[in-house]
C-alpha cells in the first residue's frame, strides 16, 4: 500500500509545493496532506484507507456530497456520446436556461472552464463597456488567479494599488484599487474621488475567502447604490455563494440586483466550470456578438454540463436550502457551546451552508478582526480534528461547508470530536 508521506514525497520533487494549488499543500497548517483515493457522501478516503468527514467539499462545488449517484449517471450517460465536439451542444443551451431562470439579474450567459476565467472575463467585460479602467476589489476577497485581482492595500494606502504577488506588472496592479469590506464610508469616499474612472466594482457578496464574513445590513445596498450613481458595473463573484447561500444566490438572499456575476463551484458538479452573466446589454459586447474577446476549446463541454445540470436539478428539490441551513445551526451552534463549556474564546459566522470559526472573543465583520484571530490554535484544532478523522479547511482563513449528505449522525460525530480536539488544542 502507498502512504500519504511517499506520495508527497514524490510530489514535491514534481511539482511546486507538491501540489496543483496552494492551499492543498497545509503550509498554513502545518504537517503534509493526505492524498484522497475516493469519496461518497460527506465522506473522503484517503490512500491509506483512513475515512474522514470532509467540510471543504472539493471548496465548495459538493452541495449534495460526494460520487452523488445521479450525477454520476448523467456524467456517465454523456461520456457516451464523446468527451468534447468543438461546436455547441444541447446542454449547454439547457444550462443557459436554467441559469437565468434561477438568477433574474443573468439575462445572458457565457459558460467557462474556471473560476478564474469569470472573473478575468467579468472585468474585461467592464471596462469594455465602460471604456474605463480601474476596478475596485475588496481586500481580503479572492477572485481567482488574474493580475489584476493579486493586488490588496498596503497599509494605510487603501486606494493605491500595490501588488502582493510578484509578477503582478505595477502598472496593471496601479488599476486595481483596494477598500476595506464591510466599510461603506471607505467605498463613498474612494468614489467620491476616482468614480468617474472606476468601470467595475467585484466583490464576494458573502466573503469566503477570509474565513466567512457576511455583508453587514445595508451594505451591499450601499455598494449597489454607489455603483449605479458613478456609472460603475456592480460585480458579484458568487463562484463561491453562488447555488450555496440560496438557490439564486447571494443576489436572491440579499435581493440586491448586480450588473454582472460570476460563478463556479457548483455549476460544475465537480467538473472544472465557471460562468459569467448579467444584463443582456452588457454581455452582448462579448465576442461575436460585440467586441470584447474571450473564447474557451472546452467551454460548454458536454460532460461538464450534463455534471452541472445533474447538480442543479438536485438543488431544486424543495427545502434542499432550509435542511442544509437548519444542519449548518445545528453544527456552529454545537461548535459554540462546547467552546463555551472549555472556556475557549470563538466565534462562528454562518449564511445557510456556508460557515466559519474564529478564534476571538469578539464578532468578526471585517478583515482586521478575521486576521486578528488565534491561529496557532487554529491550527491546533485542524490537526485535532483530523486525526481523529474530521476534515476541516487547512487555513484559519477559508470557508467551511456542509452538504446535503451531512446527517445529524455525521454533524454528532463532528460535535464529539470536536469537544476533544479542542481540549486538547487549548492547552498546548
Ligand atoms: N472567486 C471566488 C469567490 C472563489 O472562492 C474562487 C475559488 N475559491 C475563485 C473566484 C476562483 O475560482 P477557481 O479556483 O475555479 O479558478
Amino acid at each position: 500500500m502507498t502512504s500519504n508521506h511517499a506520495l508527497f514525497e514524490r510530489a514535491r520533487q514534481l511539482m511546486p509545493g507538491g501540489v496543483n494549488s496552494p492551499v492543498r499543500a497545509f503550509k498554513s497548517v502545518g504537517g503534509e496532506p493526505f492524498f484522497t483515493a475516493r469519496a461518497d457522501g460527506p465522506y473522503l478516503w484517503d490512500v491509506e484507507g483512513k475515512r474522514y468527514i470532509d467540510y471543504v467539499g472539493s471548496w465548495g462545488p459538493m452541495i449534495v456530497g460526494h460520487n452523488h449517484p445521479l450525477v454520476r449517471q448523467a456524467v456517465a450517460d454523456a461520456i457516451g456520446q464523446g468527451l468534447s465536439f468543438g461546436t455547441p451542444c444541447p446542454a449547454e443551451v439547457t444550462m443557459a436556461e436554467t441559469i437565468t431562470r434561477l438568477l433574474p439579474s443573468v439575462e445572458m450567459v457565457r459558460m467557462v472552464n474556471s473560476g478564474t476565467e469569470a472573473t478575468m472575463a467579468a472585468i474585461r467585460l467592464a471596462r469594455g463597456y465602460t471604456g474605463r479602467n480601474k476596478i475596485v476589489k475588496f481586500e481580503g476577497c479572492y477572485h481567482g488567479h488574474g493580475d489584476a485581482f493579486l493586488v490588496k492595500a498596503g497599509s494605510g494606502a487603501l486606494t493605491f494599488g500595490v501588488p502582493t504577488s510578484p509578477g503582478v506588472p505595477a502598472g496593471l496592479a496601479d488599476l486595481t484599487l483596494t477598500l476595506p469590506y464591510n466599510d461603506l464610508a471607505a467605498a463613498e469616499a474612494l468614489f467620491a474621488e476616482q468614480g468617474p474612472d472606476i468601470a467595475g466594482l467585484i466583490i464576494e457578496p458573502v466573503a469566503g475567502n477570509m474565513n466567512c464574513i457576511p455583508p453587514r445590513p445595508g451594505y451591499l445596498a450601499g455598494l449597489r447604490e454607489l455603483c449605479t450613481r458613478h456609472g460603475t458595473l456592480l460585480i458579484f463573484d458568487e463562484v463561491m455563494t453562488g447555488f450555496r447561500v440560496a438557490l439564486g444566490g447571494a443576489q436572491a438572499l440579499y435581493g440586491i440586483t448586480p450588473d454582472l456575476s460570476t460563478f463556479g463551484k457548483i455549476i460544475g458538479g465537480g467538473m472544472p466550470v465557471g460562468a459569467y452573466g448579467g444584463r443582456r446589454e452588457i454581455m452582448q459586447q462579448i465576442a461575436p456578438s460585440g467586441p470584447v474577446y474571450q473564447a474557451g476549446t472546452l467551454s460548454g463541454n458536454p460532460v461538464a454540463m450534463a455534471a452541472g445540470l445533474a447538480m442543479l436539478e438536485l438543488i431544486q428539490t424543495p427545502g434542499f436550502y432550509a435542511e442544509i441551513d437548519r444542519k449548518t445551526r445545528v453544527l456552529t451552534d454545537g461548535l459554540r457551546a462546547i467552546a463555551v463549556e472549555l472556556g475557549v474564546p470563538m466565534t462562528t459566522n454562518r449564511v445557510t451552508g456556508m460557515f466559519g470559526l474564529f478564534f476571538t472573543d469578539q464578532t468578526v465583520e471585517t478583515f482586521a478582526q478575521a486576521t486578528a484571530c488565534d491561529t496557532a490554535l487554529f491550527n491546533r484544532f485542524f490537526h485535532g480534528m483530523l486525526q481523529r478523522g474530521v476534515y476541516l479547511a487547512p487555513s484559519a482563513f477559508e470557508a467551511g461547508f456542509l452538504s446535503s449528505a451531512h446527517n445529524d449522525d455525521v454533524i454528532g460525530e463532528t460535535l464529539r470530536a470536536a469537544r476533544d480536539a479542542l481540549r486538547e488544542a487549548r492547552q498546548d
